[in-house]
């Protein structure tokens, strides 16, 4: 096996929050980027990334988009920051129907940080490009595969482990049955 085949490229946005000036110039650029035409418009509301501002607090904290999901967390953090409390959905990076985060407002459909892949690929994405205050950075890091897969392999065993101790391992062997026929074609 070569080591292309073995490794994967992660990439990764370090966010340094003690140096985020909450300027907001990452949502612009990353809304700029992302219009159509692309640079044909500056809106943040429909930026990827939105920094949650607390101005009497000094504090401010870049938060990218991640994925959609369709139901509400049952459970949220509450963070305590500067001896101050946000709590909620504040440092949530996915977008949900219990708020207006991440939703693109004109057609209301989710959106997600693609790092700015493109074509030609840029040197490092505009958020990062544009932070003068180099509160963001961009890294990216050499992953084994094998060691994902071995981590993949672990959540099965746990999940299923604690299936059989519920439901007892024939439960477990004949519900796994049936589900495969249903994935057959
Ligand atoms: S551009 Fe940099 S300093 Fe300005 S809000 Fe975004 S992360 Fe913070
Ligand atoms: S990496 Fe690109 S898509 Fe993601 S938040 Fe930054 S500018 Fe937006």
């Amino acid at each position: 096996m070569t080591a292309g085949l073995t490794t994967k490229t992660v990439k990764e946005i370090l966010v340094d929050i003690d140096k985020c000036t909450g300027c907001r110039a990452c949502e612009m650029a990353c809304s700029a980027y992302h219009a159509t035409p692309r640079y044909s418009s500056i809106n943040p509301s429909k930026a990827r990334i939105r920094v949650v501002c607390d101005e009497i607090n000094d504090e401010y904290v870049p938060i990218r988009a991640g994925d959609y999901t369709p139901s509400e967390c049952n459970g949220r953090h509450i963070y305590t920051i500067g001896g101050k409390q946000y709590s909620e959905c504040s440092f949530c990076g996915a977008s949900c129907p219990s708020r207006d985060y991440f939703v693109e407002p004109d057609s209301g459909l989710p959106l997600k940080c693609d790092m700015c892949e493109s074509v030609p690929a840029l040197e490092v994405p505009m958020c990062v490009k544009v932070c003068g205050a180099e509160a963001l950075t961009y890294v990216e890091r050499e992953v084994k595969r094998e060691e994902k897969e071995q981590v993949k392999r672990g959540e099965i065993e746990i999940g299923l482990e604690s299936l059989v101790k519920k439901h007892g391992v024939q439960a477990v062997i004949e519900t796994m049955a049936q589900i495969s026929k249903g994935l057959k074609p």
